[in-house]
């Protein structure tokens, strides 16, 4: 990996008040290789270059760690593709239990790859489709966390995401800040599927202007067992 990739990460850490452990971030560079390597073959991401890879993949997913205490907590990434936000958080925090979830067979296969390459045991990698998921046992109300980026709507996103936050857990949901909309739209299936909109956590990239923020959603009362529902449905009926 180039050294912008290292100097970009490092960089970003300490501004970011994180531990930069030589460990630590040996590891992500391990995994941002990879991850260059297997999309000339796969498509797994348009990040490809070693400073936005630093920026974009790494230190946007690592921004969750100030948005809620996640220090030895299990959580689950809902349509991680190659592993963002959740891995990461995960290579910072081998406290973290994590399990990284994908409707896509080759996102799985290449995750395993990663996780294997890395000697990380205790890392769940599982193929199938969230709104299926949530309904087995095992599954449903079992996270502490479920945190989510660039997978759907909002409201979408939640009947996704809430089923598998047990109640006093969290659903952390990674937005740009131009989502009033959407999060106004959102209201109905916040209450309905038992949350509760808390602030949300509002940050700046090292070396970008633009605010991200992470929407921060306690859960507060059990799912209604008919959620989620189809996905289909979701689409046609969205709460
Ligand atoms: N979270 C990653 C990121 O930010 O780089 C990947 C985002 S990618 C745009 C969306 C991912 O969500 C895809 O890998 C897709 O397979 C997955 N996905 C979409 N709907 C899903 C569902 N219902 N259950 C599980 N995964 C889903």
């Amino acid at each position: 990996m180039e050294p912008a990739f290292e100097t970009t990460l490092r960089a970003g850490l300490s501004s970011m008040c994180l531990p930069a452990d030589d460990g630590i971030v040996k590891q992500m560079e391990q995994y941002a290789q990879l991850l260059r390597e297997q999309n000339q073959v796969m498509n797994l991401t348009a990040i490809t270059e070693p400073e936005e890879m630093a920026r974009l993949h790494f230190l946007d997913s690592l921004a969750l760690l100030s948005a809620a205490p996640l220090h030895g907590k299990r959580i689950i990434d809902v349509g991680t593709g190659a592993g963002f936000p959740g891995l990461p958080l995960r290579l910072a925090d081998p406290s973290i239990q994590l399990t990284l979830l994908d409707s896509q067979r080759k996102r799985v296969a290449f995750l395993e790859g990663v996780v294997e390459m890395l000697g990380l045991k205790d890392v769940a990698c599982i193929q199938g489709r969230a709104e299926e998921q949530a309904r087995g046992e095992g599954w449903r109300e079992a996270f502490d966390c479920a945190v989510s980026r660039a997978v759907a709507d909002l409201r979408m996103l939640l009947e996704l995401c809430l089923p598998f936050v047990k109640v006093g857990g969290v659903f952390l949901a990674m937005k740009s800040m131009h989502c009033e909309e959407e999060l106004a739209g959102a209201q109905n299936a916040i209450k309905v599927l038992g949350g509760k909109l808390c602030p949300p956590y509002v940050y700046t990239l090292p070396g970008l202007d633009a605010q991200r923020q992470v929407l921060v959603i306690e859960k507060e009362r059990e799912t209604p067992k008919q959620f989620p529902r189809r996905f289909a449905k979701m689409q046609k009926e969205p709460l």
